[in-house]
């Protein structure tokens, strides 16, 4: 009988988000596979007995192909090893859950998965904002631009103005991003925030719209991106704007003023629902890095 195989979701980043079940799946494990965005402080939870293995992006520069990492769970599955493979945020998002429970059923080695919490709603929790209302947002749409050889545009005929895009992965080309989500026919004005390194203490939240977002410079990864009106910026009860004029989540005070990015915050924070957003004067910022 192979050892079992728990592919787990391990959140945004803290290890206190991460489900029990995942944390009692990692105390118990013996071989970890894991990816690149998986917190250092989540790994820590692991038994210092288990054999850990990097099989993220960058290591996979040096190698580790999906079809190898199938095969690296199969193989410690035949050895009666208790396997974990850990994704960040939860497995069944832009993770290849898909491939790896075909490779799993294919050689008849059990699994379980256990769900973690996925960027988009660590992001919004970040933002403090919803990512539907029955208000204002009926429909979410989780997406990204860089799915094998296919572009962001979805064949759906959506009501842009209710729906919610969570768009993963939606860098380094924010431009392209962008320009792809007006096409689509959101318009420039729509409110959007960037959230990066979302609940871990890294965390940057920036609110945009559309239009400004195409000339937003360097921001850092990960980041998630949320759409539509759900997105206008309510001022943050415990968010405030930090030294380079973007917000945080330690509730420092505001210390630069006359940043671009202050202005493109500001404007968020005045417009009514669903507003026209002027944001032409911040189209031009070189300093909304986030
Ligand atoms: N399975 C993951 C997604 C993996 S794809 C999940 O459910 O969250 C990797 C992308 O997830 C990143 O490029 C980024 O868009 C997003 N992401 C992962 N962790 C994040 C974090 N802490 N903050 C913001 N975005 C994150």
């Amino acid at each position: 009988m192979p050892g079992k195989v728990s592919i787990v979701g391990a959140g945004p980043g803290p290890a206190d988000l991460l489900t029990v079940r995942a944390a009692q799946a990692l105390r118990a494990a013996e071989v970890v596979l894991h990816d690149d965005l998986v917190s250092a402080e989540v790994l820590s939870l692991c038994s210092s007995s288990a054999e850990l293995i990097n099989v993220g992006k960058r290591c996979r520069r040096h190698g580790t192909s999906q079809e190898q990492i199938n095969a690296l769970m199969i193989q410690h599955a035949r050895q009666n090893r208790d396997v974990v493979r850990l994704k960040s945020g939860d497995p069944a998002v832009f993770g290849r859950l898909g491939e790896e429970l075909d490779a799993l059923r294919e050689a008849e080695i059990p699994f379980a998965v256990i769900p973690g919490i996925t960027a988009a709603a660590a992001a919004a929790s970040a933002a403090e904002l919803t990512l539907t209302d029955r208000r204002s947002a009926s429909t979410l749409v989780v997406i990204t631009p860089h799915n094998a050889g296919e572009n962001l545009r979805p064949k759906l005929a959506l009501d842009l103005e209710r729906t919610t895009f969570a768009v993963y992965m939606p860098g380094p080309d924010y431009a392209n991003t962008a320009r792809e989500l007006m096409e689509m026919g959101f318009d420039s004005a729509t409110p959007c925030a960037v959230v990066s390194n979302a609940c871990r203490t890294s965390q940057k939240v920036c609110f945009l719209t559309l239009d400004s977002l195409r000339s937003a410079p360097t921001i850092v990864a990960p980041a998630v991106l949320i759409v539509g009106w759900v997105a206008r910026a309510n001022k943050p009860r415990n968010l405030c704007l930090s030294a380079n004029g973007l917000l945080n989540a330690e509730g420092r005070t505001r210390a630069a003023t006359g940043n671009l990015a202050v202005d493109a915050y500001e404007l968020a924070v005045k417009s009514a629902y669903p507003p026209a957003i002027d944001g032409t004067n911040v189209t031009s910022s070189p300093s909304l890095n986030l």
